[in-house]
């Protein structure tokens, strides 16, 4: 049935044993005759199962949309009666699930499809499942992954479609806070997303695309010289730290949040808990280590293996603060 209505690409799994059958097929609903077929198919599917077999359409997912149509052909017209007067019963103003069990429309299953644009090829696979959504420290402060991507799919359907300007910019006047200033780029979701989906490479690229001229070529300039950038970012934070020695540490800070706000918050907030780092280690080899590789990193031994630690920017420029703040 799925070859004979064009889905040639469609899979069947479950659990055959007991008589249960998933599949799953893809189409692109925005191209012409694709809701028909799909609508073709859900019909002859209804047919197949529920009236030919006397099966039921759906066994573990619940019903859906798609399905309640066809919920009147799989349990007949008294019981489906019967169903409705519960309904009404328990929820005579509708408003729970509304028209997502029943629903009397029998085209129901092919309006309001849920279109993916193409937006990004990194991203571009996301089946907006949300499964990645419990891992990204953004998630409930501003966007979760799966929320940035669908905003960007939004966004560039907007733009290539031209529909309303007006949406398109709030939608990307507000992304650059909610989707691009608030993600770490941890790219944490990638580890949680069935198909790998690395979302924080994706606004790294987005962060770029909004960069001027000026912000590419200092990024740049840092890029080739990250030793300098690092001891002098070091020494902003050692000196912030000196100065809470002369200064009390709430003036250090009344003095940076004013210099922030007069700065449009060009210049760092300087907690009292930030301490300098210790920079970077020095190399130290071990001897028993044959290969004597030189590498700026120290190799320990343990006996069973040599251990390399790599420390990250984070951790030579800033250090433990001294006590709890
Ligand atoms: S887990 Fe992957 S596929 Fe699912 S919403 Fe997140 S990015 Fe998309
Ligand atoms: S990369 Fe961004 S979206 Fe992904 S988990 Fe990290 S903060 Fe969240």
């Amino acid at each position: 049935m799925l070859d004979a209505h064009g889905y040639e690409d469609a899979v069947i799994f479950g659990h055959a044993l007991a008589g249960n059958l998933h599949f799953q097929m893809g189409d692109d609903f925005s191209k012409p005759g694709s809701a028909e077929k799909f609508d073709a198919f859900s019909k002859a599917l209804s047919d197949l199962v529920s009236v030919q077999y006397g099966g039921s359409l759906k066994a573990e997912h619940g019903t859906g949309r798609a399905i309640a149509p066809f919920v009147e052909a799989e349990w007949g017209a008294k019981a489906y009666a019967l169903m409705h007067r519960i309904k009404a019963l328990f929820d005579p103003e509708f408003l729970l699930n509304p028209g997502v069990l029943l629903n009397p429309d029998d085209k129901i299953h092919v309006k309001h499809l849920k279109l993916m644009p193409l937006a990004d090829e990194l991203v571009d696979l996301c089946i907006e499942c949300g499964f990645c959504e419990p891992a990204c420290p953004s998630h409930q402060m501003t966007l979760s992954p799966r929320q940035r991507i669908a905003v960007t799919r939004e966004r560039e359907r907007l733009r290539a479609s031209g529909e309303d300007p007006a949406r398109l910019k709030r939608l990307d006047d507000d992304f650059q806070y909610a989707g691009l200033d608030t993600c770490a780029a941890c790219n944490l979701c990638s580890l949680r997303c069935p198909v790998g989906i690395e979302t924080g490479t994706m606004i790294i690229g987005q962060r770029g695309q909004r960069r001027g001229a000026t912000a590419r070529s200092v990024a740049g300039f840092a890029a080739d010289h990250r030793g300098a950038v690092e001891t002098m970012m070091r020494g902003g934070v050692a000196l912030a730290d000196a100065a809470r020695s002369v200064i009390p540490a709430p003036a250090v800070e009344a003095i940076t949040d004013t210099a922030r706000r007069l700065t449009g918050d060009r210049v760092p907030r300087v907690s009292r808990s930030l301490r300098h780092g210790p920079g970077a280690p020095r190399a130290k080899p071990s001897r028993q280590d044959p290969r004597q590789t030189g590498f700026p990193v120290p190799v320990a031994q343990t006996g069973r293996q040599s251990i390399v630690y790599f420390p990250s920017c984070a951790t030579r420029m800033f250090g433990a603060p001294k006590k709890r703040a």
